[in-house]
């Protein structure tokens, strides 16, 4: 999509530090992380919110879920546990419209969240 910011890091018109990355995901550091470790996982496709998971692009969902979980045992949280975010739309939070997993660990989260 024309001028949204995790097509460009897709794309590597735009720098980051990919930790994971096949045909359909990639996984990489957050630029302003909120703990210890803060990763982004999402699809390569253009999929802009929760809102718009249908039958036709869910099965990258899982898959994302099962990147987490690998990527989540390989970053040695999977012991002491982590936390899956995802903002959906203004309420939400969400400041880039490419839907996005974080990946939170290394220290203890508090709840519920602001
Ligand atoms: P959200 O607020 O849920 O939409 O999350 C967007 C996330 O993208 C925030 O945590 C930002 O710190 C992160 N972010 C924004 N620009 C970049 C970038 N160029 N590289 C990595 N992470 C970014
Ligand atoms: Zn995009």
């Amino acid at each position: 999509m024309g001028d949204c910011l995790f097509c460009k890091i897709i794309d590597k018109e735009i720098p980051s530090e990919i930790l994971y990355e096949d045909d359909s995901v990639i996984a990489f550091k957050d630029v302003n992380p909120q703990a210890p470790i803060h990763i982004l996982v999402i699809p390569k496709e253009h999929i802009e919110s929760a809102r718009d998971i249908d039958k036709d692009n869910c099965h990258v969902i899982g898959h994302i879920f099962a990147v987490i979980r690998d990527l989540a045992k390989e970053l040695g949280l999977d012991e002491d546990g982590y936390r899956v975010v995802n903002n959906c739309g203004k309420h939400g939070g969400q400041t880039v419209s490419h839907i996005h997993f974080h990946i939170l660990g290394g220290r203890q989260l508090s709840w519920p969240p602001g």
